[in-house]
């Protein structure tokens, strides 16, 4: 299996992990960090710091400037519009709670939001507790046999009280990227807004939010290659006047007395307290490096180390969860259960995840207590799929 990632230099923590002979294939959970981010991240405190927005010192004014100058390139990575806003937020997570507050004042008993079977706990609870508080329908969207959507299922079930459409456009189980065109123009004709999870997608084909016509977005920079605790939520321009404050704090208002305040649009509005300066800044570092790779040669490299994963595993007879097309495979080995699997692969060095996946409806509908899932990046290689190979079959041979 001759699969060589030009990229794994870059990455000092697989190089730790190589002399660990520790093999990474858990990068859907979170990714490792190219030297390009960790020197920004450096870089930024090495040169003194200060917070954003409040200072007339110098120092402030360049944390401000920096802080700008990244918020403005993680919009042109986007492909956001000028008239769009990114706000940050500590990852998808926040950018999808902050939503389901921000958006409730406009929902009334009996009206629905809609998601689909496979969502990820972050994009289920939100709704899931915005439903049970306010008297709304919560209506999940079904999956076929691959455990893809339905998109001409979805459609017929936007009626006159669908409100909120929320998907993501690749499952962290199945593994599948949906294409929801159709699905959002058809919320959009219907007057629903739509919300696009883009935690697992957006690492695998840079975003374009001009073309996919969503109101609002949502991301995480861990998965990105990026830091810790930082997100960005986008929201169209369009949909800006639907959203109300929704935490409250520094600098985020125009002007305010003893009991009342006026509160800045967004994006300051929706940021109240000191913001993950550093972070943000090196995220924005990290999408620049990336922006300078090969992105055709990224995508081809990860099509063919997912082609080899899952041909390996399907020539073992493992159950593999639906049709995955990208990025990860999540699987059950017969008779096996997960744990015992990943404990033994764990015990030989090779770093896969196992449970629910923080998607415990979609494996209670799938009759499962749980998966493993091996998921990838662009700096595994053939090598780190021998590995977990032969210790999957040494695994199986104990259990089996
Ligand atoms: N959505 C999907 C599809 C995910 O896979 C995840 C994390 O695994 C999230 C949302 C939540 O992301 P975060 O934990 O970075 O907020």
């Amino acid at each position: 299996m001759f699969l060589p990632s030009p990229w794994r230099q870059f990455f000092p923590g697989i190089l730790a992990f190589a002399e660990q002979q520790q093999v990474w294939l858990d990068s859907a959970a979170t990714a490792q960090k190219p030297l390009a981010m960790i020197t920004a991240l450096s870089d930024y405190y090495q040169h003194g710091v200060a917070n954003v927005h409040r200072a007339q010192h110098q120092p402030g004014e360049r944390a401000t400037r920096a802080f700008e100058a990244a918020r403005s390139s993680i919009a042109s990575w986007l492909h956001a519009g000028t008239e769009d806003a990114v706000i940050f937020t500590k990852g998808s997570t926040e950018g999808l709670n902050l939503l389901s507050q921000a958006l409730a004042h406009n929902l009334h008993s009996g009206d629905e939001i809609l998601i689909s079977a496979y969502e990820h706990h972050a994009n289920l609870l939100p709704w899931q507790q915005l439903a049970l508080a306010r008297g709304l329908t919560l209506k999940i969207l079904p999956m076929d046999a691959n455990g893809h959507l339905d998109i001409e299922q979805a459609i017929a079930q936007l009626s006159s009280r669908s409100r909120i459409l929320a998907l993501s456009t690749l499952s962290n189980v199945v593994g599948h990227r949906q294409s929801v065109a159709k699905l959002l123009s058809a919320a959009r004709q219907a007057g629903v807004w739509t919300v696009i999870d883009g935690a697992q997608a957006a690492v695998h084909a840079r975003p374009n939010l001009q073309q996919l016509d969503c109101d609002f977005f949502v991301c995480s920079a861990h998965k990105l290659y990026g830091p810790d605790g930082v997100g960005v939520l986008f929201v169209r321009e369009r949909a800006l006047a639907a959203l109300r404050h929704w935490q409250f704090g520094g600098e985020m208002v125009r002007h305010c007395d003893y009991q009342h305040a006026e509160f800045l649009p967004a994006p300051l509005g929706f940021e109240p307290g000191t913001p993950s300066t550093a972070n943000i800044i090196a995220f924005a570092a990290t999408l620049t490096w990336l922006q300078s790779l090969d992105s055709h040669a990224i995508a081809n490299h990860e099509t063919a180390l997912h082609k080899a994963l899952l041909a390996g595993l399907q020539e073992r007879g493992m159950d593999i969860i639906g049709a995955p097309n990208c990025a990860l495979v999540s699987f059950n080995a017969p008779q096996v259960h997960h744990a015992d699997l990943a404990a033994l692969l764990g015990e030989q060095g090779v770093a896969v995840r196992a449970g629910h996946h923080c998607a415990m409806p979609l494996l209670q509908s799938l009759g499962l207590p749980g998966a493993l899932r091996v998921s990838l990046a662009m700096y595994n290689n053939g090598e780190d799929l021998q590995r977990f190979f032969s210790a999957l079959d040494q695994a199986l041979e104990i259990l089996q």
